[in-house]
């Protein structure tokens, strides 16, 4: 988890590499969708545009079909799910099901300022639509407000651990990768 530029995305590719688990985005799954042109593609569109939340309703409906996949049968990486307190709880029910449980939380942590810097130079080099100046106000704001309060909830289940995600993509990897070990001995 962490607010909008903070390098989940990538630091999630490597991590779940380094464990041999998939790392399950759902922003890639909603941007393949848009990409495609398919029905949920279509539905989302708009909505990624904006810097607005899917509802949970689709976003979870996603999750518990990519969980019940083969290769997520022995562990997986969920990057930017979950982001509301409904989905917090649908992850519970799911899990609950099939008799799993999340073993840590990662929150990544950054000043928002750096942060949208970041995000402007990303949307020059990848031409997201999402990355304006405008959308990505709105994004640091819905992740304010909806997001950053599940911190507490993780924070008071003991499986909240932090890390300063300011540095380079190794830099930030093997602080991940130290501070689960450690979580986890
Ligand atoms: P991300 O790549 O994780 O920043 O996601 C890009 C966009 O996809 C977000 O700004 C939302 O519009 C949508 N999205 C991704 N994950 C979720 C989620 N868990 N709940 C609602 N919307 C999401």
């Amino acid at each position: 988890m962490g607010p909008p530029g903070v390098g989940k995305g990538t630091q999630a590719k490597g991590i779940a590499e380094h464990y041999g688990i998939p790392a399950i985005s759902t922003g890639d799954i909603f941007r393949a969708n848009v990409r495609n042109q398919t029905p949920l593609g279509l539905e989302v569109a708009r909505i990624m545009a904006e810097g607005a939340y899917v509802p949970d309703e689709i976003t979870d409906a996603i999750v518990r079909d990519r969980l019940a996949e083969p290769d997520a049968a022995d562990g997986w990486l969920l990057d930017g799910y979950p982001r509301t307190l409904g989905q917090v709880e649908a992850l519970d029910g799911v899990l609950a099901e099939t008799g799993t449980a999340v073993d840590a939380v990662i929150s990544l942590v950054a000043d928002t300022d750096l942060l949208i810097e970041r995000l402007l130079k990303r949307a020059e080099l990848e031409g997201r639509a999402d990355d304006n100046a405008e959308t990505i106000a709105n994004r640091m704001t819905v992740y304010a407000d909806a997001t950053d309060p599940l911190l507490a909830i993780y924070a008071e289940r003991g499986l909240l651990v932090e890390v300063d995600g300011l540095g380079t993509i190794e830099e930030v990897q093997e602080r991940i990768t130290r501070a689960l070990d450690d979580f986890s001995a």
